[in-house]
C-alpha cells in the first residue's frame, strides 16, 4: 500500500505512483509487532481488535490526503507492507475507486 496506481495511459505500467491509494480504505486488522504504528491512527473493531482508523469518507486516517502516500509508512502495519501491488486483489480496488489518474496535490 502506499506509495500508492493506475494503468498509465502512455505505458501501460501499474504504478501506485499514480494512484490514490484504493488499498487503502479497506480495513487493516494490526497484528503482534505492529507496536509502532502511532495510538490516534488506532480504533477498535467490534469485536475488541486493533484496525487502522478509518475517517468518514473511508480512507484511513494515517493518509496523507494532499500526496495520498501513507504519512506512516517506515512504521506502516505489517497487513500494509505485504499488500502486493498488481495482485488480484489491488486490481480490484483500483476497479472500485474512479479517480486513479488524478494528479496529486504537490506536498
Ligand atoms: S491499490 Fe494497488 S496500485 Fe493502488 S496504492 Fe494500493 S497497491 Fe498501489
Ligand atoms: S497505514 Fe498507510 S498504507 Fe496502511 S492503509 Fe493506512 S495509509 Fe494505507
Amino acid at each position: 500500500m502506499p506509495y500508492t496506481a493506475a494503468m498509465s495511459p502512455a505505458t501501460d505500467t501499474l504504478s501506485c505512483s499514480s494512484c490514490r491509494a484504493c488499498c487503502c480504505q479497506l480495513e487493516v486488522m494490526l497484528m503482534a509487532g505492529d507496536d509502532d504504528v502511532p495510538p490516534q491512527f488506532i480504533e477498535q473493531d467490534a469485536w475488541g481488535g486493533e484496525v487502522m482508523l478509518r475517517l468518514d469518507d473511508g480512507w484511513c486516517a494515517a493518509l496523507n490526503r494532499k500526496t495520498m502516500m501513507c504519512s506512516i509508512y517506515t512504521v506502516r502495519p505489517l497487513i500494509c507492507r505485504e499488500y502486493e501491488l498488481g495482485d488480484h486483489d489491488c486490481l480490484e480496488q483500483r476497479k472500485r475507486i474512479p479517480i486513479l489518474s488524478l494528479p496529486r496535490e504537490q506536498a
